[in-house]
């Protein structure tokens, strides 16, 4: 850790969803912005050890990094804010802090003390927040959860006593809250934001700066009440209005001054940060020259966060090609429920179709459908992971003769031409998993090479033959049927080095047709889109000037 490093705690009350992780990430953009150098980090109260086991209409998307770690959607915004690609040592939960704990109480590295939560929880949450650092200016820390619940104890006590150790001057304390209006008073209420800083008082923290989150402006008189209430100075309380689009978010922030209280607070006096790349990003989605539908065929439509990344992902491919991308979703079983006449309407007028990442066999076959839809009738398609694999049954079942295709992930099948993963490389090792492991972090994770066919659709996006993609997945499309497959029109354009593992596939007689084992929303940021969303939109885009 750099002698000054300061760190930046930011709680949420009131209510759950104010946009904390969105804050943080806008926050780190603006300190950047700058000229500082800085770090996101995320401490989750709760007791999963990460969440790659949790549901994702619960919890939302798992945010995969480059080494590996399922995460927290948050490290999505910050990665997408900032460009600094967070770690494993970036996201932390109540479940590995105690798992931690545990086993080394069971190996005798107490040797003998009673453990407790206070000094040995609150000491491995605090190892955590100095841990792995190099260099930075910035570390911000956001707490998951709300102020008030029985779960985020230990984490409030430990950056209590960080805030103590290591003194006002590198330690801030940032409280983000609600301002709700009530239409009948028409009037924001203060109330709520009194009593979460008392909350917070209560443990110990006195927040230095308040993010008041509003629909509407806040009279300079009700502000100057927030700050005398909760101890704040006037000038701290700082508004968070609602605003048109996320791009807009930073701007927002930095107008109302939260880049500058903090800087103020920690007595730099920094230049005023150069903001034109995110006026830009924010004039261009606000202004776009025409639109486009995209199909999201999941399972998970029910809760949007489940697909966070990849909405980002074609708003990206949106800007970069001036056009506003709405976005259908469709729950994949209706492709089951109804017949081919009449699920036709449903697709009839998208300009392109995406099925993302997926698992399990329900829905599965409606994606199947979609598929078909789109490689009959040439509409753009874009597959991600669960996405390749039915598009690759699709063409096995549909066009290279072998109707019982299938993945071993359904049960047991006599053309695995997608089948479980028993052992890969990575890097120098070999990786072995069975089908008796854990659930829990035992998938493929991770960043993994890919090499490109050169003359193929892929490697003219990526304008390279060879990157590295994020994965998440537990099966692998079977290389034994690349022959058949590619003799079906479906080329292997991508392959892990080894030649082992298809990574990308494409139909050269089509219009737009590419699918991919790897997640490449994860990297997409709004400066840096990512070039399979630059491609599929600008396909989609052309698709819909010719209906
Ligand atoms: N269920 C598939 C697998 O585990 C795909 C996973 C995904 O789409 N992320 O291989």
């Amino acid at each position: 850790m750099a002698a000054l490093t300061r760190f930046v705690f930011i709680t949420g009350g009131v209510v759950s969803s104010l946009g904390k992780g969105l804050g943080s990430a806008a926050l780190g953009a603006l300190l950047q912005a700058r000229g500082y150098k800085v770090r996101l980090r995320k401490l989750d109260p709760y007791l999963n050890v990460d969440p790659g086991t949790m549901s994702p209409t619960q919890h939302g998307e798992v945010f995969v990094t480059d080494d590996g770690a399922e995460t927290d959607l948050d490290l999505g915004h910050y990665e997408r804010f900032t460009g600094v690609h967070t770690r494993q040592t970036d996201n932390v939960t109540t479940g590995r802090i105690y798992s931690d704990v545990l086993a080394k109480e069971r190996r005798g590295d107490y040797l003998g003390a009673t453990i407790q939560v206070i000094p040995h929880v609150t000491d491995a949450i605090k190892k955590f927040v100095f841990n792995d650092l190099n260099d930075e200016d910035f570390v911000l820390c956001e707490i998951g959860g709300t102020v008030g619940d029985i779960e985020s104890l230990p984490f409030l006590e430990a950056i209590r006593q960080i805030g103590n150790e290591i003194g006002k001057q590198r330690a801030c304390f940032i409280h983000v809250t609600l301002l709700p209006y009530i239409a009948a008073a028409g009037e924001l209420k203060t109330k709520p934001t009194q009593h979460s800083v008392k909350e917070l008082q209560s443990v110990g923290i006195q927040p230095d700066i308040l993010l008041c989150r509003t629909e509407h402006p806040l009279p300079a008189e009700q502000r100057a009440k927030i700050g005398l209430f909760c101890n704040v100075r006037p000038d701290a309380v700082i508004l968070a209005e609602d605003v048109r689009n996320i791009y807009e978010v930073p701007l927002a922030y930095h107008e109302q001054g939260l880049d500058g209280q903090v800087c103020a607070h920690f007595g730099l006096k920094s230049k005023i940060p150069d903001l034109s790349c995110w006026r830009d990003i924010a004039h261009n989605f606000a202004h776009p020259e025409g639109e486009v539908t995209i199909a999201i065929v999941g399972k998970y439509t029910s809760l949007q966060d489940s697909y966070k990344s990849l909405g980002e992902a074609l708003s990206h491919g949106g800007i970069a090609n001036k056009v506003k991308v709405n976005i259908k979703w469709l729950d994949s079983e209706v492709f089951e429920q109804e017949d081919s006449q009449t699920y036709l309407h449903h697709l009839e007028n998208v300009s392109g179709i995406l099925v993302p990442g997926g698992f399990g066999k329900r829905g599965s076959e409606g994606k199947v459908e979609a598929i078909r839809f789109a490689r009959e009738q040439n509409v753009p398609y874009l597959g991600i992971c669960f996405g390749m694999q039915m598009a690759v049954l699709e063409t096995a079942r549909g066009l290279a003769g072998i109707p019982q295709a299938s993945s071993t992930e359904f049960g047991p099948c006599d053309e695995p031409v997608v089948g479980l993963m028993t052992e890969w490389s990575a890097g120098n090792q070999v990786q072995t998993r069975s089908g008796a492991d854990d659930l829990g972090g035992t998938m493929r994770l991770g960043v993994y090479p890919c090499q490109i066919a050169k003359g193929s659709l892929a490697s003219k996006l990526y304008g390279a033959d060879f990157v590295e993609e994020r994965h998440r997945h537990r099966y692998e499309v079977n290389i034994a049927y690349q022959d058949k497959l590619e003799n079906a029109g479906l080329k292997m354009s991508g392959l892990s080095p080894d030649g082992l593992l298809p990574e990308i596939v494409e139909r050269p007689d089509h219009p737009w047709f590419v699918a991919v084992q790897f997640h490449p929303e994860l990297k997409s940021k709004p400066f840096e889109p990512h070039p399979l969303f630059v491609g599929f939109i600008s396909a989609a885009r052309e698709k819909s000037r010719l209906v």
